[in-house]
């Protein structure tokens, strides 16, 4: 697949991804003083599986990067541990191009579970804060939703067979532009 038929590929999920940098750019202009997120601090980068449009979206901007950071992330793999293999020397070597829940994580994410409705982020940010205005939450349903569709799209889009398997692990997402024509 050639990098400009993937980019068209990609369209809908790269406006997503605006959308959802945009409203995050609100919450840290808004709240600023009361997250502390920073390059350093990597609690939040845990081992992913992620879904087969982003798996494209992040293998092209791997195969991108300079061949001594490749090898460093797959020296990375070989630990097996629970980290990201992205992670090194505890920052994302692909951050502009990292999956959504990397870009949601720390903030306020609201759900509704039961009915009942939850808002989880992480304890270093907000502290003290014991209710959230709207505009400082992600409503981690209807986004999913959105990503779901935008999947759905693209897969149709390429016609895959066989078929992707709904979820990647990062292991495999990080090659899969390797593996097809
Ligand atoms: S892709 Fe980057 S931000 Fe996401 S978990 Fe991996 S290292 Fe962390």
């Amino acid at each position: 697949m050639d990098e400009n038929s993937l980019h068209l590929l990609l369209e809908n999920y790269t406006a997503l991804l605006k959308r959802v940098d945009g409203h995050i750019q609100h919450i840290e202009k808004k709240y600023a003083a009361a997250i502390v997120c920073k390059k350093g601090c990597d609690t939040c980068c845990k081992f992913l599986t992620i879904f087969p449009v982003e798996a494209f979206a992040i293998s092209a901007a791997f195969i991108k990067l300079p061949k001594k950071i490749q090898a460093k992330v797959i020296q990375r793999l070989k630990n097996q541990d629970d980290a990201c293999p992205l992670l090194i020397d505890k920052a994302c070597v692909l951050y502009s191009a990292r999956p959504i829940i990397c870009r949601t994580h720390g903030y306020p994410i609201y759900m509704e579970r039961g009915k009942k409705p939850l808002i989880d982020f992480c304890p270093q940010n907000f502290k003290g804060m014991t209710s959230f205005p709207k505009d400082a939450l992600i409503s981690i349903d209807p986004l999913n939703t959105l990503l779901i569709a935008v999947n759905r799209h693209f897969l149709d889009s390429i016609e895959a067979t066989p078929p992707f398997p709904e979820r990647i692990p990062m292991s495999n997402a990080l090659f899969i532009l390797n593996e097809i024509d």
